[in-house]
């Protein structure tokens, strides 16, 4: 039996936060974020009284146990409302990470670490890119060396979302080194994640970049100098860090994929507004053919990334609670999400941008915040395009196909 419904549960959840949307993040909100590029502490806060930050964490926990299909309308929802994608960044980035960290830390982190993130109190990133590149994890230069019962951290890392949300409130990232020299042919083991507070000793936060978009969270950079973390703060099994990165990056991909076609959905709509009003030749330039072939591609081309979308985090539900699909097969399917969705939404805000002639171009407007913002997912926040695509063909092809082996 196929079934393309949400559950009673889920659409109740969806009318919930949208008037959660509608009453916390109006466009003008949004606007005065993007200006003044900070999210209001109050914010986040009222997004942990409705049971929005790491959702997907168990009820013992502190979270809502919420399942993936249920985290993408939440996705899906903070993209259309927040088009410039700043507070969906920070919401889902937690979500990931927090997820990955929650389900493997050990019960110190998770009392000191998740339970105050889920409240709101705290912010959890992810610390993978560094200054060499961020495609290539298995190459990355930070270490840590096992001294006694500790562990000692060293290197840095580039184009972090967060970090000066994550000093100003307190809050660490889910960071992966290299533990042990790689195996020959297996890079990608060797690795370790380890819960970082940004206060540790030694960290020292060195790098504020100018974004072109999202400006209400930050992107940094930070380097570790000989920081000391104690053996609990390992996340996962030690030299293994790799794939519960990889496993972060699904969570993140999956997400990603719902928050872009949330923003396009609401980039349809504000220009359908505009093109029913707007006259030009003695008429609505909605009753153009021209704009009618644009609009009908990019409405039936959402529909149809929703549907992957929403599969795909379904698919993450059977694995997960029935041991249904391999993790290849849902990287593979996520993959697909992660290339198509932010590519897409970025033709929407063009697109929209275009009907609205002069109008879209200016600040007045909310679309140009939407543009600049799902940039960032194209470029590759969170892995990029061509990154996906060596996913999908190595699942099709196999490994033998990867090219860069
Ligand atoms: C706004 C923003 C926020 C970010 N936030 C975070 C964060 O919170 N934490 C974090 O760790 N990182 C973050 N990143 C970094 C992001 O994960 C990296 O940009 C991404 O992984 C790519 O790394 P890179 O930029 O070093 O590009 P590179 O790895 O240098 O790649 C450059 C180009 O080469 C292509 N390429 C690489 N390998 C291949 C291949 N095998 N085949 C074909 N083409 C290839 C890539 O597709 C890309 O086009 C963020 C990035 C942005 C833009």
């Amino acid at each position: 039996m196929v079934d393309f419904g949400f559950t009673e549960e889920q659409e109740l959840f969806r009318n919930t936060l949208r008037e959660w949307c509608e009453k916390e993040l109006p466009l003008d909100k949004v606007r005065e974020m993007d200006t003044r590029g900070e999210i209001p502490r109050a914010l986040v806060k009222s997004m942990a009284d409705v049971g929005l930050l790491i959702m997907t964490a168990p009820e013992e926990h502190g979270g809502t146990g919420s399942d993936w299909v249920t985290t993408c309308v939440a996705a899906e929802e903070l993209g259309y409302a927040d088009i410039s994608i700043a507070l969906p960044v920070l919401w889902l980035v937690e979500s990931s990470w927090g997820y990955v960290v929650d389900k493997y830390c050990t019960e110190q982190v998770r009392e000191a670490v998740i339970r105050k993130a889920i409240r709101g109190d705290s912010f959890i990133g992810i610390a993978s890119t560094e200054a060499g590149g961020g495609s290539d994890v298995a190459s990355f230069q930070s270490s840590a060396r096992r001294v006694g019962d500790k562990w000692v951290l060293n290197g840095e890392k580039m184009y972090l979302s967060g970090t000066e949300e994550a000093k100003k409130w307190s809050g660490g990232y889910f960071v992966i080194v290299r533990t042990s020299p790689a195996p020959s042919g297996k890079a990608h083991q060797g690795m370790t994640g380890f819960y970082l507070p940004i206060d540790a000793p030694g960290v020292e936060i060195t790098k504020r970049f100018e974004d072109m978009g999202r400006m209400a969270i930050s992107t940094g950079g930070f380097v570790m100098n000989d920081v000391e973390l104690p053996n609990d703060h390992v996340v996962g099994q030690v030299d293994r860090g790799f794939y519960l990165t990889m496993e972060g990056f699904d969570c993140a991909r999956i997400l990603i994929g719902a928050v872009c076609l949330g923003a396009a959905k609401r980039a349809l709509e504000l220009g359908i507004e505009y093109i029913k009003e707007r006259k030009v030749f003695g008429q609505p330039i909605g009753k153009f053919e021209g704009i009618h072939f644009e609009l009908a591609d990019d409405w039936a081309e959402l529909e149809a990334l929703r549907s992957l979308v929403y599969r795909t985090a379904w698919m993450m539900d059977k694995r997960y609670q029935e041991d249904h699909f391999s993790s290849l097969e849902i990287a593979k399917m996520i993959s697909a999400c992660k290339l198509k969705t932010p590519h897409f939404a970025f033709d929407v805000f063009k697109h929209v941008m275009l009907w609205l002639g002069a109008y879209g171009y200016t600040k007045e407007c909310p679309v140009e915040m939407g543009l600049r913002g799902i940039m960032s997912y194209c470029i590759g926040a969170e892995g990029t395009r061509n990154i996906q695509r060596v996913v999908i063909a190595r699942e099709l092809l196999g490994k033998d196909f990867i090219a860069h082996r």
